[in-house]
């Protein structure tokens, strides 16, 4: 797996990421526990925070569709955080990574190696044989 490393804009993602949540953070009601921030083609940010219920959803979920409610199809680079995590920064779930594959295979996840450093990794290679729809000829 290609590893890359972060850039100024990559931490300046983390910080947003680690911002939203500070300012909505909810560990009794709505259990805002993590932050995201997405970097689209168009040079914006986007954050969200995840959103608890009966089916609840990550924060990537609520951001990825936060940008592609305002026009945004190129999506850079993402990162997950909660503070208490190492550097801030939690991997994608399963999930996540699923809907990385449907929708921008090749964006880059900020994440935590084995050994606790801060790397980027393309999304199609956290989820290696991704289930894929079935095209119709
Ligand atoms: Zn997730």
């Amino acid at each position: 797996m290609r590893k890359y490393k972060l850039n100024s804009v990559d931490r300046r993602l983390i910080e947003a990421s680690l911002g939203v949540l500070k300012a909505n953070f909810d560990d009794g009601v709505y259990n805002h526990t993590v932050g995201c921030a997405l970097l689209c083609g168009s040079g914006k940010i986007y954050t969200g925070v995840n959103c608890d219920g009966i089916h609840g959803s990550c924060a990537e979920y609520i951001t990825l569709g936060t940008a592609i409610s305002a026009c945004e199809r190129e999506f850079i680079c993402i990162v997950a955080s909660n503070e208490l995590a190492p550097n801030g920064v939690v991997s994608p779930c399963g999930n996540c990574r699923q809907m990385f594959m449907e929708y921008c295979p090749d964006i880059k996840v900020i994440l935590n190696d084995d050994e606790g450093r801060l790397i980027k990794v393309r999304a199609r290679d956290l989820l290696p044989y991704a289930w894929k729809r079935i095209e119709a000829d």
